[in-house]
């Protein structure tokens, strides 16, 4: 019977970096020398995507604040039109009271002419001036609601105007967006189809230390090549001389020991 042997994964975590994918890089140089290719493809495919995002510069960032500008303006303004419905119905309901009032007096009034003593005459006049600063009440409340109102709509009318200026900023700057995104989608797409290409190509633990390095630096960059000959163009720190001469070899996974950065030949792209 045959043994089967079993192999143990080391599972592959976000703190990968490419020294410790360095054992089982690649089974032999040739392979590395083509690892070494597609990774490098890969970052300037990467870096291409990257100038292209640039292009947008801060208008996602500009969309997404006048975005929320417009939604905090449309809550102040729904805010505003209920404190104005509530002010309608106080005056509705004042009117109503008026109306009853009224009616009430005019029955008191009808009383008054029956009366027989001046006691009668008394509580009914009472009732009658009770009456009347009932009104006087529910009038002064219609005028302090009118007066509300007028308030409330000067404050909705500069929220109106602040909502169509936000409103037209916004649809400006996502149509120069939307333009920018258009002019660049076929570029975009292409790119975005030759990373998955290169990523295919490479194994997982790979991709994961080359994308942690990428996002962990300023720059972007995870493999660079060299800079004035001796130095890696990642971090500009001089790379020993036994190490230049693996690194032009082309054959050796060469990781740059300041910034953990894969060096390959490669010319530098003028971006880098
Ligand atoms: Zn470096």
């Amino acid at each position: 019977m045959a043994k089967k042997t079993k192999t143990k994964e080391t599972p592959i975590d976000q703190r990968e970096t490419f020294v410790s994918i360095g054992k089982n890089f690649a089974d032999s140089a040739d392979s590395v020398s083509e690892k070494l290719e597609v990774l490098y493809q890969l970052q300037m495919t990467d870096t291409a995507i990257d100038r292209l995002v640039r292009l947008r510069g801060e208008l996602p960032l500009e969309v997404q604040t006048l975005e929320k500008e417009l939604e905090g303006i449309d809550g102040k303004i729904a805010n505003l039109n209920a404190a104005i419905d509530e002010q309608m119905s106080s005056i509705a309901r004042n009117k109503a009271d008026i109306v009853d009032g009224e009616a009430t007096l005019e029955k008191y009034r009808a009383q008054e002419n029956q009366i027989q003593n001046s006691r009668e005459y008394d509580a009914i006049n009472k009732e009658i001036e009770n009456q009347d600063l009932l009104i006087q009440i529910a009038k002064k409340r219609i005028e302090e609601a009118k007066t509300a109102i007028s308030t409330l709509k000067e404050r909705m009318e500069i929220a109106s105007e602040k909502r169509t200026i936000i409103a037209e900023d916004l649809a400006a700057k996502q149509a120069d967006l939307e333009t920018i995104i258009a002019s660049t989608a076929k570029e975009e797409e292409a790119l975005m189809a030759k990373r998955q290409d290169c990523a295919s190509m490479i194994d997982e633990r790979t991709m994961v230390a080359y994308d942690r390095i990428r996002e962990s630096n300023s720059n972007h960059l995870a493999v660079v090549g060299i800079y004035e000959s001796n130095a890696c163009a990642g971090c500009m720190h001089i790379i020993p001389p036994q190490r230049l001469v693996e690194i032009r070899s082309g054959k050796k996974l060469v990781i740059c020991e300041y910034c953990g950065r894969i060096l390959v030949n490669k010319p530098i792209n003028k971006e880098l």
